[in-house]
C-alpha cells in the first residue's frame, strides 16, 4: 500500500515538473515572440523567415536560460541553510553532543524530509544510549560506594584500642561481608558484559536438563535446610541442547532468589516439563511475593525491590539481568507471575531443539 502511494507521488511529482518545465517554455517563447514582433514593428527588417524564426528561438532560449537561474538563485540559500544545519548537526552528534533536531518545523518533505528525519533518529537512539551509558556507570559507582563506606568505616573502628575481641571479630565479620559482596558485584558484571559484548557463539552440547536442576538443588541444601523450607521437585526426563555452564546460572541464580525471599517454613516448587515444541521451567515459592511496579523492572541491571522489604536480603541486582539475558541467548523467554505476599513463580521457557 505504501509503495504504491509511493510511486503516485514519484509520478505526480514528474508531472509537477514537466508542467512547470512547459509553463516556463511556454512563457519564455512567448516572450521572445513577443519582443521580436514588437521590434520588427518598430524597425525595418528584411530577413527570410527561417532566419526570424531563428533568431525567435535564439532569444527563447536564453529567457528560459534567464528564468531557470532567476529560480535557481532564489532557492539556493534556503537549501543551503538546510545543508549547513545538517553539516553541523553532525559535527555536535561527532563530539558526543545528542540534543540534535534538524528542521524543527517539519518544513522540509520527499527525499530531504526522510535524509534529515534519520539525522533526527539517530541523535535520539545515540541519546538514549548515552543516558543509559551514564545511568550504569553511576549505579555501578553507587554499588561499589556503599560496601566500600562500610569497610572504611569497620576498618577506623578497629583501630580503637578499647574494643573487646568479640567486638573485633563482629567487626571483621562485616568487612569480610562486605568483600565479598564488592567480589560478587564485580563478578557479576563482569559477566554481564561478556554476555552482552559477545555476539555469542553458543557452545551447545545435550545434556539431561532434570539432571542439572536436582543438582543444583542438592549443592544449595544448606541454604534451604537453614531455612527449613520445604524442597517439591517434579522433573520430567528432559534433554536440551544448550550451554550447560550459562543455564546452570539460570538455575542458580533464580533458586537463590526463591531461597533469600521465602520466610523461614515456606516451600518452594521446581516442575520441568515439555509443552508442544518448549521446554518450560517453573521455580515457585511461597515468599513475600513482588509488586506489579516492582515485575515491570526487576529484569533491569541493579534494580532492586522495595528496599523496606529485601532489606535482610544482600544482593546487587544484576542477577536476574544476567538470568535474561542468557535465556535470550538460548532463543527463549522469562516470565514473572507474583502477588505481594503471596509468593512468586518464575517461569523460563526454551526451545526444545
Ligand atoms: P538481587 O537478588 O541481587 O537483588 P536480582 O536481579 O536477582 O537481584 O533480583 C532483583 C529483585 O527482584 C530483587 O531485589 C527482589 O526485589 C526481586 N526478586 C527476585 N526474585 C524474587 C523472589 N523469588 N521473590 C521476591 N522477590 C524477588
Amino acid at each position: 500500500m505504501k509503495h504504491q502511494s509511493s510511486k503516485w507521488l514519484i509520478g505526480l511529482k514528474v508531472a509537477g515538473a514537466t508542467a512547470m518545465v512547459f509553463t516556463f517554455s511556454g512563457g519564455a517563447f512567448s516572450l521572445a515572440y513577443w519582443l521580436t514582433y514588437w521590434f520588427y514593428s518598430k524597425h525595418e527588417v528584411d530577413l527570410p523567415e527561417y532566419v526570424l524564426q531563428l533568431v525567435n528561438w535564439g532569444l527563447g532560449v536564453l529567457l528560459l536560460i534567464l528564468i531557470f537561474a532567476v529560480v535557481n538563485l532564489l532557492v539556493q540559500p534556503k537549501q543551503r541553510a538546510v545543508w549547513n544545519e545538517m553539516m553541523d548537526a553532525l559535527r555536535r552528534m561527532a563530539k558526543g553532543d545528542f540534543n540534535v533536531m534538524v528542521d524543527q518545523d517539519k518544513k522540509y518533505r520527499g527525499q530531504i524530509g526522510d535524509f534529515i528525519q534519520s539525522i533526527n533518529d539517530m541523535a535520539h537512539d545515540l541519546k538514549q544510549v548515552e543516558l543509559l551509558r551514564q545511568e550504569f556507570i553511576s549505579n555501578v559507582s553507587h554499588e561499589i560506594q556503599s560496601p566500600l563506606t562500610s569497610i572504611r568505616g569497620f576498618a577506623s573502628t578497629l583501630q580503637r584500642e578499647d574494643l573487646s575481641a568479640e567486638e573485633q571479630k563482629h567487626y571483621l565479620s562485616i568487612i569480610e561481608k562486605e568483600t565479598t559482596r564488592l567480589s560478587r558485584i564485580s563478578d557479576n558484571l563482569l559477566k554481564l558484559t561478556t554476555l552482552e559484548s559477545e555476539q555469542q557463539q553458543l557452545d551447545r552440547r545435550r545434556y539431561r536438563l532434570d539432571a542439572q536442576l536436582e543438582s543444583i538443588v542438592l549443592a544449595c541444601e544448606p541454604q534451604w535446610l537453614e531455612k527449613e523450607l520445604e524442597l517439591e521437585l517434579e522433573l520430567e526426563e528432559t534433554e536440551i541442547a544448550a550451554n550447560e555452564e550459562m543455564l546452570s546460572q539460570v538455575w542458580v541464580n533464580l533458586i537463590h532468589n526463591a531461597i533469600k525471599f521465602t520466610p523461614a517454613l515456606g516451600s518452594i516448587r521446581i516442575v520441568l516439563r515439555k509443552v508442544e515444541n518448549n521446554i518450560a521451567v517453573t521455580i515457585t515459592d511461597t515468599g513475600i511475593g513482588i509488586s506489579p511496579e516492582d515485575q515491570l523492572r526487576i529484569f533491569e541491571r541493579f534494580y532492586m525491590g522495595d528496599k523496606q522489604r529485601t532489606r535482610t536480603a544482600d544482593g546487587s541486582g544484576l542477577g536476574l539481568s544476567i538470568v535474561k539475558k542468557i535465556v535470550e541467548l538460548h532463543q527463549g523467554d522469562i516470565q514473572v507471575k507474583s502477588r505481594l505476599l503471596a509468593g512468586s513463580t518464575f517461569e523460563v521457557t526454551l526451545p526444545a531443539e
